[in-house]
């Protein structure tokens, strides 16, 4: 049989066969088997075939064209099995040109299939549930093009109705696979925003089912399409003035971006284009939004990525617009204590919840630079994401422990594991009062050492706590964050009106703008540099900078104006030798001569400094020292080039420890030569924040911290508790062994001294 590319036209004839087949009577089994074969003639393909999930998570072999007629339910597969199992777990489309060589390929003799190179598999889903894989396979070896998946997962929505409808499985079984839980499960995911949180699972996509997926009239839907967008903006502009009452709205641009997306016209037009190509509204909706996640699925940047997440969650409003669900969220029915769960979910969509009952949200996409768990951290939600089986393992109502410190997810646990997490959760809100209480006390030891603690920020919503954090300043504020929310690069006033704001909530404190760091992880979407091959240690940061003045000149610019009349802190990102520097201060003097010149009025004093994140700084350290006004260990950079161990990698996680040897030399000896040389020396990466690495910096003579927010508390409470004189002694031995890791000496240390930790 030849193969040739299907489009959507083809597919659009293939919707009403599917049509009229449902409308047409006829057993469920029988439907399938007639679906099967039409599918296979219309995509060309030799085999067409249907699995669908039955309790224990099994999927079995309900109807195909093409392989053995014998091996209908008898084949079947676990989820996670072969690569039928692989599209059910990950809940995404799968197309592969040779089959049998992918590591996942499970051989069930019985099938035929070994004559089949090429296949191409989607998820059958429904209510954001798994239901089930359809797919085809081919004898030739073949690609099969983006346009044959989106024509695949459309079909699959068809058939989702009709698995879901057609009581193939017995009602009894289908209450089992609901249920089907009843055993705990571990689930690993990614940390978005750390904290614990536990209760009963809602499924946020629930309530929407499409049944009407043809339309015959193309008019009347595009009708129906902006009647219900205009209600759906309506109701947006509704929600961001509620935001602003919840004290939210006022700093989160990231609100504003999605109002934004709300009236894109690529995402209308595909609507529109989908109505016109026979679907109804709703369903013309749901396939862009399937299609946007199939492209998704392939997209690296994490930026866009995240930006489609919000594409998702307006498609889901705009479908309940659609059908007149009474689904918001507000509305439901929900249990006093909510652990959301979802493939994704935009940042509106989480606001829609009764915020006083949401305990937690898991996701199965997600990253932590998601809209999301921007708006989860300001609100102190913790959120799991890159949860890959979340959508096949949780059930409606299933107790779920989400633990955002270790990146895992606890379904249905037992009692006793349930009490230990109940105890955790209240053990900390104890804490949290604690350290609420020790917000005015001093950070300084037992033996009178002051020590400075700053918080780090990136988003005006973060400098609200440094109220509450009790935060002397801020040590790290990261420019980039307003950058990456927009969609295109804000202009001097912008930014002057970004970093205004931010000085006048410190109300006083000094803050230290880092310029902007861009590239490496931090993408912009309309900042389209040439890929690098090793992000990380690429074109970023001050070397783009410097590369294109233009870009710092504009920034140091708003930085100056902004601080009309007061300190003006700066320091630069990844500085790694001291020309370098020379060249980015001669950028600032220019930028104060010009603001000078025309009169403008200059900040009272203007403090430069560098970020320590680059190895080879260290080797520059005297002629450093001359040029500055402070330097801020960047740990989290400097480390993973120290041990040349890249930070984002799983399997690298554990290796190399911050607590060891190497580590404490290199920063004891970095903090005697600034000492020596009389600069101001800070760390501000992530370790600052943890109380035992606190420990250890402070051991190492760091007087200055600067960390997310919710550190500060903990880590104040571990200083009050401290000796600096022995322990400064301490660290300095550990620093000689020749252990990987000196973590547990000194938690052992802590524990021995009576340090809390
Ligand atoms: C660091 O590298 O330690 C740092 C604070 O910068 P960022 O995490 O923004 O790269
Ligand atoms: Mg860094």
């Amino acid at each position: 049989m030849p193969t040739q590319p299907l489009g959507w036209i083809g597919s659009r004839k293939l919707l009403r066969q599917l049509r009229d087949l449902m409308k047409a009577g006829g057993s469920g089994q029988d439907r399938l088997d007639r679906v099967v074969r039409l599918i296979a003639d219309d995509m060309v393909a030799e085999v067409c075939s249907i699995y669908i999930m039955r309790a224990g998570e099994v999927l079995e072999l309900f109807a195909t064209w093409g392989l053995k007629p014998e091996a209908v339910h008898r084949t079947r597969l676990r989820v996670g099995e072969g690569i039928v199992g692989d599209v059910a777990s990950s809940g995404q489309p799968l197309t592969l040109s040779d089959a049998q060589s992918h590591p996942n390929f499970a051989y069930r003799p019985e099938t035929g299939e070994e004559a089949f190179q090429s296949m191409m598999g989607v998820p059958v889903l429904r209510d954001g549930r798994v239901l089930g894989v359809l797919a085809v396979q081919n004898k030739s070896r073949r690609g099969y093009t983006e346009d044959e998946v989106e024509a695949l997962e459309t079909v699959a929505m068809v058939l989702a109705e009709l698995v879901g409808a057609s009581g193939l499985i017995g009602e009894e079984e289908e209450r089992v696979t609901d249920t089907m839980a009843s055993l705990p499960a571990r689930l690993a995911a990614v940390s978005l925003n750390e904290g614990l949180g536990m209760g009963y699972a809602v499924p946020h996509e629930r309530g929407i089912v499409i049944r009407q997926i043809v339309a015959e009239d193309s008019g009347s839907e595009i009708e129906r399409l902006e009647r219900s967008l205009g209600e759906m903006l309506g109701a947006i502009d509704d929600l961001l003035r509620r935001s602003e009452l919840r004290g939210l709205g006022e700093h989160l641009e990231v609100l504003e971006t999605y109002r934004m997306f709300a009236e894109d016209r690529g995402w209308l037009e595909r609507i529109r284009e989908a109505i016109r190509g026979g679907l109804t509204a709703e369903a013309a909706v749901q396939k862009v939004q399937i299609d946007t996640r199939q492209r998704m699925s392939k997209v690296k940047d994490p930026y866009i990525r995240e930006r489609y997440a919000d594409l998702e969650d307006l498609g889901n409003r705009l479908l309940h617009h659609l059908l007149g669900a009474e689904g918001s969220a507000e509305a439901a029915d929900l249990p006093d204590d909510v652990v959301l769960v979802a493939r994704n979910l935009g940042p509106a969509e989480l606001l829609d919840y009764d915020l006083s009952r949401l305990r937690a949200v898991v996701l199965g996409e997600g990253s932590p630079t998601s809209h999301v768990a921007i708006v989860a951290r300001a609100l102190g939600v913790p959120v799991v994401g890159r949860c890959p089986d979340l959508l096949t393992r949780v059930r409606p109502g299933d107790f779920t422990v989400v633990d955002g410190d270790n990146g895992q997810v606890l379904l249905r646990p037992r009692l006793g594991v349930r009490a230990s997490f109940a105890d955790a959760i209240q053990d900390r809100a104890q804490r949290r009062a604690a350290f609420a209480a020790a917000r005015d006390l001093p950070a300084v030891t037992r033996d009178g050492q002051p020590i400075v603690l700053l918080a780090n920020a990136g988003l005006l919503v973060d400098m609200q706590q440094l109220e509450e954090s009790g935060a002397e300043g801020v040590g790290l504020y990261r420019t980039e964050v307003p950058f990456m929310v927009r969609d295109a690069f804000p202009d001097v006033t912008s930014q002057t009106e970004v970093y205004a704001k931010a000085l006048a909530l410190a109300k006083g404190r000094p803050v230290t703008f880092r310029t902007l760091d861009i590239g490496g992880d931090k993408a912009l979407p309309y900042w389209a540099g040439t890929p690098d091959e090793n992000p990380v240690m690429g074109w970023r940061a001050i070397r783009i900078g410097l590369d294109r003045p233009a870009m710092l000149r504009q920034q140091l610019r708003a930085l100056i104006r902004a601080a009309a009349g007061a300190e003006l802190r700066v320091m630069f990102p990844m500085i790694a030798e001291v020309a370098e520097l020379d060249r980015a201060r001669d950028l600032v003097d220019r930028e104060l001569a010009r603001h000078a010149a025309a009169g403008g009025h200059l900040p009272s004093e203007v403090k430069l400094g560098v970020m320590l994140e680059v190895p080879a700084l260290v080797w520059q350290l005297p002629a450093l020292f001359g040029r500055v006004d402070f330097v801020s260990v960047g740990s989290n950079d400097l480390f993973q080039f120290l041990f040349a161990s890249d930070r984002g990698n799983p399997r690298l996680a554990r290796r190399y420890d911050v607590l060891s040897p190497p580590a404490l030399n290199f920063l004891r000896n970095l903090s005697v030569q600034a000492d020596a040389a009389g600069v101001p020396l800070s760390l501000c990466g992530e370790m600052a924040g943890h109380p035992l690495d606190a420990l250890a910096l402070v051991g190492c003579g760091f007087r200055i911290l600067s960390m997310p927010p919710a550190g500060i508390g903990p880590v104040k409470t571990t200083i009050r508790g401290l000796d600096l004189v022995p322990l400064a002694g301490f660290v300095e031995r550990l620093s000689q062994l020749p252990s990987r890791s000196v973590r547990e000496q000194l938690r052992t240390y802590a524990l021995d001294h009576g340090i809390p930790i």
